[in-house]
């Protein structure tokens, strides 16, 4: 056993240890490096689900951190960027953060509203306090330390409800760790489509959208079959919106659950003793004995089974809460991909033409990673993921977390190694030598 899953192991039998205790005890939050000094623990920069669970890890093992953080509160995405209907795609179990497990009164598919519930109670129980409004620009490694530059934005409500910026600082912080826990899908991607900016309706990209409630009545075209697009095409419909999807390349669409059991659960049981390729053929075998043939409904699959794509591209199937048995009845029409827009139409790649009242791009995020980080051996400029799949560790004190395309699964398995590594390295040096120069 390694010290610190020792020291937990003691821990976890000691009535008078309290995370938050630790969490003051680690000096977690105090004032750090406002004029550029050294701060003495890890800087983690984003305060979603990854950060969070770093930084809970770290208190654990009794490092110190500085968690920043662009928004006004935690887990940005989930709170401003999400649809009111959102319920994890996965079981709890597959998505806890580590060291709290979901309450057991939580559904299988727990709502946004309780996935949000619950990570405030983990910032309440690990003593987390991020820096809020600290919007990290630029990040750079100085040949000893990771120099951190971040934009202080200060803003307040105006008539609407609208923010207006009322004034921005710059701070410095300087540390030999440096976490980049920003997200797969800190930024949403718009993509550029002829006549976009004449279209006279309404033009919008899923993260903006919350509810179907104000389209009633009304024709809505949503542009994408991820996730995102399927659900926000299901609840239009449930809305009475009259409902088109854009399905412009191939797709593997699942059931969310077979037979009563999550496809997920069953694809990571079949993956510990078949192969990929044979548990894509079941897997498909019988997705089409639940779902029927999706390509007839005008959304074909890859030649790759879903599995073995997902390895490959990391490229993640669908599962689908309802969309295809909307698409079944005709309530949710699949068009082909958009050729272009004109002021109240949309033409599209077999010549036919549709007027739209409103257009949902559900077209998905980007890291922007390549924005800040200034250094590209470990990530990949062009994606801002790490080059090598399942990477947490680069060169001189730099991490990744959640970027393995794996979820708030993957988000678990990083935080621990990365609290692991630092922790070990923090204790090999000692406190002492890492305290503010
Ligand atoms: C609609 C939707 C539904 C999803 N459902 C599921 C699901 O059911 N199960 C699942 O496992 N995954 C799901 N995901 C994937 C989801 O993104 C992750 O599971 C989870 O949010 C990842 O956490 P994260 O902390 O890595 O990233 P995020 O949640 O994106 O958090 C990153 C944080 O970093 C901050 N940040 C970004 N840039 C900067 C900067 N320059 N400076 C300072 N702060 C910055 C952001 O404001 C944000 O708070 C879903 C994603 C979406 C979009």
């Amino acid at each position: 056993m390694d010290r610190f899953a020792e020291t937990e192991g003691k821990r976890a039998h000691d009535p008078l240890y309290s995370p938050r205790r630790a969490a003051r005890a680690t000096a977690t939050g105090f004032p750090v490096g406002e004029h550029g000094e050294v701060f003495a623990g890890p800087l983690i920069v984003g305060a979603g689900p990854a950060g969070l669970a770093v930084a809970a890890c770290l208190t654990m093992r009794g490092v110190p951190y500085a968690l920043l953080e662009r928004h006004g509160c935690i887990a940005s995405l989930w709170r401003h960027r999400t649809y009111r209907r959102l319920r994890l795609h996965l079981p709890k179990r597959y998505c806890e953060l580590p060291l709290m497990p979901f309450p057991s009164s939580y559904p299988e598919y727990p709502t946004r509203e309780q996935f949000l519930d619950y990570l405030e109670e983990y910032i309440r129980t690990f003593g987390i306090r991020p820096f809020f409004r600290q919007e990290v620009v630029s990040a750079e490694f100085d040949g000893e330390l990771w120099c951190v530059r971040t934009k202080e934005i200060v803003t307040a409500t105006i008539d609407g409800g609208k923010e207006a910026v009322l004034s921005t600082a710059t701070r410095e912080y300087r540390s030999k760790w440096l976490v980049v826990a920003t997200g797969e899908n800190a930024e949403p991607v718009v993509p550029e489509i002829d006549g976009i900016d004449c279209f006279k309706g309404q033009v919008m990209h899923s993260c903006d959208y919350r509810s179907g409630e104000p389209y009633q009545g009304s024709k809505v075209l949503v542009v994408g079959c991820g996730n995102s697009g399927m659900e926000v095409s299901l609840d239009l419909s449930n809305h009475n919106v009259h409902t088109s999807m854009v399905v412009r390349d191939t797709m593997h669409v699942l059931p969310r659950e077979i037979m009563g059991l999550s496809t997920f659960g069953l694809s990571l049981w079949l993956l510990m003793c078949l192969s990929v390729q044979t548990v894509d053929k079941i897997l498909l075998l019988l997705t089409r004995l639940v779902l029927g043939d999706t390509a007839r409904l005008g959304i074909p699959r890859p030649s790759i089974g879903p599995m073995e794509l997902k390895k490959i591209s990391g490229k993640t199937p669908v599962l689908d809460v309802g969309t295809i048995a909307k698409i079944k009845s005709g309530d949710i029409k699949v068009l082909p991909a958009i050729q272009s827009f004109r002021e109240h139409d949309v033409k599209f790649i077999d010549g036919k033409t549709e007027d739209f009242d409103a257009v949902i791009l559900a077209t998905g995020y980007k890291s922007n990673v390549p924005y800040w980080l200034k250094e590209n051996d470990f990530f990949f400029e062009k994606d801002g993921f790490p080059r090598k799949p399942n990477e947490w560790k680069g060169k001189n004190g730099l991490y990744a977390a959640g970027f393995s395309r794996r979820g708030l699964l993957g988000v678990s398995i990083d935080a621990t190694k990365i609290a692991d590594d630092i922790a070990r390295c923090w204790s090999d040096i000692g406190y002492e030598k890492h305290k503010t120069k």
